[in-house]
């Protein structure tokens, strides 16, 4: 453990991801600082490639990094042992992830409430009702996924996100699977944890309509971050990506 900034969910400070060595050597990220900060819904975009994944796979301990550092609040996760940063992932990150990743034999519920079952944790019922309805899933708790569509999956995929009140959620491209409409609901829900329970919420997208429901916008590019934009609208995001492609024209 070491200090944490006040209000700063996850840091990263010079963080490096190099894959391979040799000829097939990568550096997908290239000295990456950022705060991501409490209370806020921060997406990260950039032209394929350019190291997004890396990013939000490095910040939630999914991944090793090659230097610099990582720290999830006051926890600095280099100094973390396999076990506890299986612990760590667990207890206080969620993850929503394209595919849905939600357990074929167990229920909408069962589902949610898995990650608390198996770190022994009893849902706070009254949580469980708020985050269950503001998803719409009420009417829905005992049907397995097979019996869902995709939206209603991963809404169910966010609720299970959100039971634990992780102190950062990443979602890594969580409307890639969707038709528009079930991907706007689940920005909408994605959108309101942060304004309504003060979620964190961190979000990998390709797509400038989803970016704009977010509070900040960050751009990457050649794992570097190059700009970072607030209050995005889909048009600002859009130009933005717009001129990646006419750099990389003139280059
Ligand atoms: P994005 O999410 O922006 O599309 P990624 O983070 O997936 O980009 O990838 C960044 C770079 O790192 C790419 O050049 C990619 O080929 C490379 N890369 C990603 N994962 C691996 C891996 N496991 N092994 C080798 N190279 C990888």
């Amino acid at each position: 453990m070491s200090a944490g900034a006040p209000g700063i969910a996850a840091r990263a400070v010079g963080l490096s991801k190099v894959y391979g060595s040799g000829d097939t050597r990568v550096v997908a990220l290239d000295g990456v600082s950022v705060d991501f900060r409490e209370g806020e819904f921060t997406a990260i975009m950039g032209p394929s490639g350019c190291g997004k994944s890396t990013l939000m796979h490095c910040v939630a301990g999914l991944d090793s990094i090659s230097s610099g550092s990582v720290r999830i609040g006051t926890t600095e996760l280099a100094t973390l042992g396999d076990r506890q940063l299986t612990m760590l992932r667990r207890d206080r990150i969620g993850f929503v992830f394209q595919a849905f990743n939600l357990l074929p034999t167990l229920t909408a519920l069962e589902n949610i409430t898995f990650p608390l079952t198996i770190a022994g944790r009893r849902p706070d019922p009254a949580w469980l009702d708020r985050v269950v309805s503001m998803v719409g899933l009420s009417q829905r708790l005992g049907h397995r996924p097979g019996q869902l569509s995709g939206g209603q999956q991963q809404r169910v995929a966010v609720a299970r996100a959100l039971v634990a009140r992780p102190q950062i959620i990443f979602a890594d491209e969580p409307t890639g699977n969707l038709d528009s409409r079930a991907g706007a609901e689940v920005l909408g829900f994605l959108r309101d944890s942060v304004r309504e329970l003060g979620q964190t919420v961190v979000m990998v997208t390709h797509d400038p309509v989803a970016a704009a429901c977010a509070d900040r916008v960050l751009f990457l590019s050649d794992g570097r971050l190059v700009d970072d934009m607030a209050r995005p609208t889909a048009e600002r995001v859009l130009d933005r990506m717009k001129a990646f492609d006419a750099e990389v024209r003139t280059t």
